[in-house]
């Protein structure tokens, strides 16, 4: 079965971002999606903090305008969801306060990029510290983001920090970290909040279906809402290995994955 979705995606409103918001609409209706959140960088982080005035800022007056003409363009086509990504730092919180004043969304992932001043996609991150320290000071900045006083609809990737890596064994592993795992699932299922399976490991194989002891977990402890998000950042990524993902969440005892219209979750079956 073909999951006709993809709750995040990348346009060049992104600063890393191909496609133009056209193009990634395009494709996904080409591919016979029926919903496509297209989840932009906000990166406020950036801003807020310092050493990163480099990372081109989203243009949000452009996007709402150029959002709302392809939104109409394709609406009896397909469902667009005008959606950002957060990046979480506690400095930024004032920050994304007033975007979300001025631009309304349909759905907001919030994510932690940037850890102790380094944002961890990048390899001097790893290299002062061991794994099980740098991994677990990434978990607790992820636990403090839950509670960003901004409206977020889900949970970003919280395997971001195995993705780039240097060890030898860069997986996440539920045992390694068991107290700060469990407490950010539980936090996440108290606030509402989806938990999102990212399937952008970048051939690491280190994202959260690919060893499912953390999905496993969070449903014990309450989880239902979960969400499945290419974060493809080109047309040709749409979906990416959603089949792995959704074969994964079956086997945890999920039924049914999640996307977000005006906030507000929908459930999507995950049975053939
Ligand atoms: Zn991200
Ligand atoms: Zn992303």
């Amino acid at each position: 079965m073909e999951y006709l979705f993809d709750t995040h995606t990348h346009s060049n409103f992104s600063h890393d971002g191909v496609p133009s918001l056209n193009a990634l609409a395009e494709a996904a209706i080409n591919r016979g999606l029926k919903y496509l959140a297209i989840t932009d960088h906000c990166d406020k982080d950036c801003v807020a903090l310092p050493g990163f005035s480099w990372v081109r800022q989203i243009d949000l007056d452009t996007r709402k305008r150029e959002f709302a003409a392809v939104k109409a363009k394709f609406a009896d086509r397909i469902t667009l969801a005008e959606g950002l990504e957060y990046g979480y730092a506690k400095e930024a919180n004032g920050l994304y306060l007033d975007v979300e004043k001025s631009y309304p969304t349909d759905y907001v992932i919030n994510s932690v990029h940037i850890v102790a001043g380094t944002d961890v996609y990048f390899r001097e991150y790893f290299d002062c510290r061991s794994k099980q320290e740098a991994y677990g000071t990434y978990l607790k900045d992820v636990l403090a983001s839950l509670d960003a006083p901004y409206h977020y609809d889900s949970v970003g990737h919280i395997t971001y920090i195995a993705r780039c890596a240097t060890y030898d064994d860069k997986r996440l592993l539920y045992g390694d970290h068991a107290d700060v795992i469990d407490e950010i699932l539980r936090k996440t299922v108290a606030k509402g909040k989806a938990l999102e399976v990212n399937t952008s490991s970048k051939g690491t194989k280190c994202d959260l279906f690919h060893d499912t002891t953390i999905l496993r977990r969070y449903k014990e402890l309450g989880g239902e809402l979960v969400t499945i998000g290419s974060d493809t950042h080109t047309p040709e990524g749409l979906s990416t290995d959603f089949d792995l993902a959704a074969k994964a969440l079956l086997y945890c005892g999920f039924r049914y994955a999640f996307v977000y219209k005006e906030h507000k979750p929908v459930a999507v079956s995950l049975e053939k």
